[in-house]
């Protein structure tokens, strides 16, 4: 008799259990980068529950990972970041988990012959892949897959949150081409500290010049700040950009080195490269972000 209560009780326990899985336990996400953590929400939907471990502001090139993220890494059941080193100090983190559970690198879902190999990386690809937007779609059909493979049951769901948002992102890859379009070709030039406008130049048709290279962990030297002094004279570009996750330091320092000689140029605002801007903010959207970057540039350099 008291076996048979045990048993009653124990299948009592294990319905109560499943009945609470089903009801919608969200898939627990974490993701380095905004951007990533903005797919994975827009796709994924009310299916998951999603975390960026950098916030805005926040340079991922230099991020090392706190005892807090380490926690919450352990506690996801997938784990999404960008890949091709942008990530520079997490790679360790990332193969000892990815062997206990899903981890995967978004930029592996682009085509890999896009990629732009940087010298001033090490002859490595340049990470920044979410400034060309057809090539982000890429990811997001990436982070599609991957989602589908986490909750095969809402694949259809999903896949109707994937189409959705694919249409926003064609639609913003046209409007960024037109805007772009607008400024005349011989100032088609962006100047930031570190490079990670190489992809966005390369699809809409605009120059870029840094002082850093693609990755902030690198020096620059007085050669370079000359050099790129002398472009912006000789093109008579109107205006340099700040970065919201880099220090303003470098872009303050080729200003006054442009007055000194007689060069008048304007700070033409601040540009999110490598962090989104604040949650709740437009900017703190990957859309938003970018359409506050080409607003920026657009209007500066107009
Ligand atoms: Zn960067």
């Amino acid at each position: 008799m008291l076996l048979f209560h045990r048993k009653l009780i124990f299948t009592f326990i294990l319905t109560l259990f499943s009945a609470i899985t089903c009801a919608g336990v969200k898939l627990n996400v974490v993701t380095t980068t905004g951007m990533i953590a903005d797919l994975a929400k827009n796709i994924g939907g009310r299916q998951v529950e999603v975390l960026a471990l950098m916030g805005t502001g926040v340079d991922p090139h230099l991020y090392k990972a706190t005892q807090g993220d380490v926690s919450k890494l352990l506690k996801a059941d997938l784990i999404l970041y960008n890949g091709l080193h942008l990530e520079g100090k997490m790679q360790g983190i990332f193969i000892k988990l990815g062997k206990k559970k899903a981890v995967h690198a978004v930029a592996k879902g682009i085509d890999q012959e896009k990629l732009i190999i940087s010298t001033a990386f090490g002859g490595q690809p340049d990470p920044h892949v979410w400034f060309d937007v057809q090539m982000w779609h890429q990811a997001a059909q990436e982070v599609t897959r991957v989602l589908i493979q986490a909750l095969p049951e809402s694949k259809e769901e999903i896949n109707a949150n994937f189409q959705v948002y694919s249409q926003a992102l064609l639609a913003l890859d046209s409007w960024v081409r037109t805007k772009v379009m607008l400024i005349p070709a011989k100032q088609r030039m962006l100047v930031t500290a570190h490079d990670a406008f190489g992809y966005f130049g390369r699809a809409y048709g605009m120059e870029v010049e840094s002082l850093q290279g693609v990755n902030t962990a690198s020096e620059f030297g007085l050669h370079d700040l000359k050099q790129v002094r002398q472009l912006i004279i000789e093109r008579n570009i109107k205006a340099v950009f700040i970065e919201s996750s880099v220090p303003k330091k470098f872009i303050q320092s080729l200003q006054e080195g442009l007055i000194a000689q007689g060069y008048p140029i304007d700070i033409g605002g601040e540009l999110f490269s490598d962090a989104m801007g604040r949650s709740g903010t437009i900017e703190g959207t990957y859309i938003g972000m970018v359409k506050h970057n080409v607003n920026t540039i657009v209007g500066a350099l107009l």
